[in-house]
């Protein structure tokens, strides 16, 4: 099964992926494929004994428009949000390989359809 694969502990919020979808599935203005949410900033209040107590992290998120790129796949390339993503935090593939990723370290989520 095809799943994109997001370690969001290094999403900058920098957009290109919702950008270089929008593009890509001629989505209108306020559509969109991919998501950049935003959790924080906010510090916790309990010691939960982390390394740094602030929260603070962008998420991107598959929306229902997203189709992982089919098309593109059929011709062997990656998404365009992957290829569009600068600071290495999107992957695309098999999700019994992109799982293998998760490195108990950093945080991740695995879309699929
Ligand atoms: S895989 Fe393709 S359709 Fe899905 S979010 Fe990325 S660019 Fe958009
Ligand atoms: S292109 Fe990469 S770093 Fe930029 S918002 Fe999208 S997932 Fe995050």
């Amino acid at each position: 099964m095809k799943a994109l694969l997001v370690n969001y502990e290094y999403c900058t919020g920098c957009h290109s992926c919702e950008v270089a979808c929008r593009n890509e599935l001629g989505l209108a203005a306020g559509e969109f494929g991919i998501k950049i949410t935003e959790v924080g900033p906010y510090k916790y209040t309990e010691d939960l004994g982390l390394e740094n107590n602030w929260e603070w992290v962008y998420v991107p998120v598959l929306t229902k428009a997203c189709n992982l790129c089919e098309d593109r796949s059929k011709l062997g390339k990656l998404p365009s949000c992957v290829q569009a993503c600068q600071a290495w935090c999107l992957y695309y593939g098999e999700a019994e390989d992109l799982v293998k990723k998760f490195d108990g370290k950093t945080r991740w989520s695995l879309f699929s359809k």
